[in-house]
């Protein structure tokens, strides 16, 4: 069974995610001879990401994706990953074409599990779970009284904890203990509570926050620092009397590794529509090796939470699973079935390959050039 056809969508949906800006997402679909579709997608600029796909292939270090892997066994994933890895290693090693490596990736485990007949945590490993203790996403409000209702909101929904950030945290000390103050206030003494740093303060500052989120019972405080200040992380990490995480916008083992290593985060957070599959197994087994524990990042769509849920579903050490609540019609429109949420946990999915599909018409409808 060959690899014959990648073909990649970009989709756009209407509305806004929570205060994020538009909807947009990337899918790869690869195809075989014998007429076998996976099905990726992938986190970053979604025309970039076709642009590293699409472009022919130059010479044997200078192409794109597709290029090299067409022809290729379809069930050889770590080949496809490593012929892809050496082609395109003067079209850019990092970054966008890594990410969009990892929709391929995804798609090529959700092809193994369909041959097989087997959901994908089934060929990964064995499953120590069938389901995961998760928290919702939320946007934070404008003002503390429409954070209060914001949390408040998540409370309601049902969810067994919740996570806030960005805009508008990091205005200041006041400012941020009102908004963890309001968040505490709505979500109630009895839930789960998660902060988001957005990446804007300095070690001395995520320090202090810390120290006040702390105070509030909040459950992790998540990337305060820059992505890479690896040595800010350490001293954090250090003084912190909270667990600190960090991760989302790494593409491969060697960025994350150096959060591992480097003794900067309690957890670290795997976003397998930027890594996927192959790479967060080899994350996984390095962060195990370092008493680390593994979530996912998940803001995308449920090809990203499905492949977060198998790998989940087989690590050692996890933490709770993230859910988006933030509106977006895309992830309620594309993919189906959706994912069962019973008393604060997620089930994994039990169907062959990742488990979800696109819908035809959805797909056609929200597609763009
Ligand atoms: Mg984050």
């Amino acid at each position: 069974m060959k690899i014959k056809a990648v073909d990649t969508f970009i989709l756009r949906g209407n509305g806004k995610q929570g205060a994020y800006g538009d909807l947009h997402a990337f899918l790869v679909r690869v195809a075989t001879d014998d007429g076998l579709v996976g099905w990726g997608e992938a986190d970053s600029h979604p025309h970039m990401l076709r642009a590293a796909v699409e472009a022919p292939m130059l010479n044997d270090v200078t192409s794109g994706l597709a290029a090299a892997i067409i022809g290729r066994p379809a069930l050889d994933i770590s080949g496809a990953w490593h012929a892809m890895e050496r082609t395109t290693s003067y079209a850019a090693r990092d970054g966008v074409t890594r990410i969009a490596m990892a929709a391929i990736d995804l798609a090529l485990w959700d092809l193994r599990g369909k041959e097989a007949g087997k959901p994908v945590h089934a060929l990964i490993g064995a499953a120590r779970r069938k389901k995961l203790p998760y928290y919702m996403t939320y946007r934070l409000g404008e003002t503390p009284e429409e954070t209060e209702a914001n949390a408040r909101f998540v409370r309601d929904y049902g969810a067994p904890a919740g996570k806030f950030g960005w805009h508008p945290l990091g205005r200041g000390a006041r400012e941020d203990e009102a908004i963890v103050e309001a968040l505490r206030s709505g979500l109630g003494a009895d839930r789960a509570l998660l902060v988001d740093g957005c990446n804007v303060y300095d070690v001395e500052s995520a320090i202090a926050r810390a120290e006040m989120m702390a105070r509030y019972d909040v459950y992790w405080f998540e990337e305060p620092l820059r992505p890479y200040d690896i040595e800010g992380y350490r001293q954090l990490r250090r003084k912190a009397r909270l667990p600190i995480t960090a991760g989302e916008v790494a593409s491969d083992v060697e960025e994350l590794s150096r959060l591992i290593e480097g003794e900067c985060v309690d957890i670290v957070q795997i976003d397998l529509a930027r890594t996927g599959m192959t790479q967060a197994l080899r994350v996984a087994e390095l962060a195990e090796k370092h008493g680390v524990r593994c979530v996912n990042h998940t803001y995308t769509l449920d090809i990203n939470l499905a492949a977060s849920m198998h790998l989940m579903a087989v690590l050692p050490q996890i933490d709770l699973l993230e859910c988006q609540l933030n509106a977006n019609e895309l992830r309620d429109k594309l993919l189906a079935p959706k994912f069962v949420l019973e008393n604060g946990h997620a089930l994994v999915p039990d169907l062959p390959g990742l488990g979800v599909e696109p819908d035809a018409e959805a797909l056609d409808r929200f597609s763009i050039d």
